[in-house]
């Protein structure tokens, strides 16, 4: 199946009867698709769930901040969310939710395969590697079915914490890590072609 095709497919999805009920739209994913990284955040924002696109509003600023000094752009990566619809109010997304989305990511996954996934914040990452404490695990390298992850601070944690400029320093680091990281990863991949 083709990334396109799996947009299709949940463009009216009714797994969740309360996202159903409140959503504007199904705020599938952004970028390249044949990209080496895929980004996987929370949940789509007011703005976000506006204009159909993950993380294009305050915390998508910082984030392509965050990219662009790693040498990145939107471009190298595909991003999206761990869950699909944004919940009303603002809540966090409920359990519930996170497994009703769960075959969607699964076979984005499987489809893109990335060489490295980042999770944004604690949500993506214990969806994917089961664990929490993000202020502990960020920027650190763990493996999921061979596939790279690496959890990172989600942007609206820096933008609570006042725009702390060592936590902002912490995320540049971060994301040089996962540049570093995709670069030799596809570095590996054009010797296989070549
Ligand atoms: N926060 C997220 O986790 N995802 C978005 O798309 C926007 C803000």
């Amino acid at each position: 199946m083709e990334v396109a095709q799996l947009k299709e497919n949940y463009k009216n999805c009714n797994n969740c009867s309360d996202l159903c009920d409140s959503r504007i739209q199904v705020v599938f994913g952004s970028g390249n698709y044949d990209a080496n990284i895929l980004l996987i955040g929370e949940a789509p924002g007011k703005t976000e769930a506006e204009k159909g696109i993950p993380f294009c509003g305050m915390s998508g600023k910082i984030l392509n901040e965050l990219l662009a000094s790693a040498g990145l752009s939107r471009e190298d990566i595909f991003i999206t969310n761990t869950i699909l619809c944004r919940p009303p109010n603002n809540r966090n997304p409920k359990k519930e939710e996170v497994e009703n989305c769960r075959d969607r990511l699964d076979q984005l996954i499987k489809i893109m395969q990335p060489k490295v996934i980042v999770t944004i914040g604690n949500f993506a990452t214990e969806r994917i590697i089961n664990k929490t404490g993000i202020k502990s695990i960020h920027g650190k390298v763990f493996d999921y079915d061979g596939i790279l992850v690496v959890p990172v601070i989600h942007p609206a944690g820096y933008l609570y914490s006042g725009r702390n400029p060592q936590m902002l320093q912490e995320m540049k680091d971060d994301f040089m890590i996962i540049a570093s990281i995709a670069v030799s990863e596809k570095k590996q991949k054009n010797l296989f072609d070549f």
